[in-house]
């Protein structure tokens, strides 16, 4: 399933500070425990419980821009992506990347394909468990 990542483990020292608490998920409303800071990039933002996206409902299909992740989560210099599974053709929903790389990557099947490493990030779909590489066209992915 794709609610793999952050399953039920709550924070050892939540942030006093921390402003957004559990989230519900909007699919099924399980609370999901999410990171109190910006998750590191490769992270999916999903429900433990079901797999639905928990920025679902004011995502697009290109994802979610980095004032919703702010304005959600406080989390700062962090967007969404939603990949296409090039083997499956699934949509591997809220996959986190630094704001400035919301736009302008693409998906390749298999690491060959890959025209530089630097810039590219490895995921496994939810759906198949296949391996694909989302890769940036210009910058480099930090
Ligand atoms: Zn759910
Ligand atoms: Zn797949």
């Amino acid at each position: 399933m794709c609610g793999d990542s952050t399953a039920g483990d709550p924070p050892a020292n939540p942030d006093p500070a921390d402003e957004h608490g559990p989230v519900s998920c909007p699919a099924c409303g399980a609370a999901n425990e999410i990171p109190a800071a910006a998750p590191p990039v490769g992270h999916r933002l999903v429900c433990s419980a079901c797999g639905a996206a928990l920025v679902e409902t004011i995502a697009d299909a290109n994802g979610a821009a980095p004032d919703v992740l702010w304005r959600l989560f406080r989390y700062v210099d962090r967007a969404t992506i939603n990949p296409v599974c090039p083997h499956c053709q699934q949509r591997n929903y809220a996959l986190c990347v630094p704001a400035n790389d919301r736009w302008g990557w693409h998906v390749h099947a298999d690491a060959d394909s890959v025209d530089n490493g630097d810039r590219a990030l490895a995921a496994t779909c939810c759906h198949c468990n296949g391996e694909f590489f989302v890769e940036w066209d210009l910058e480099a992915l930090i």
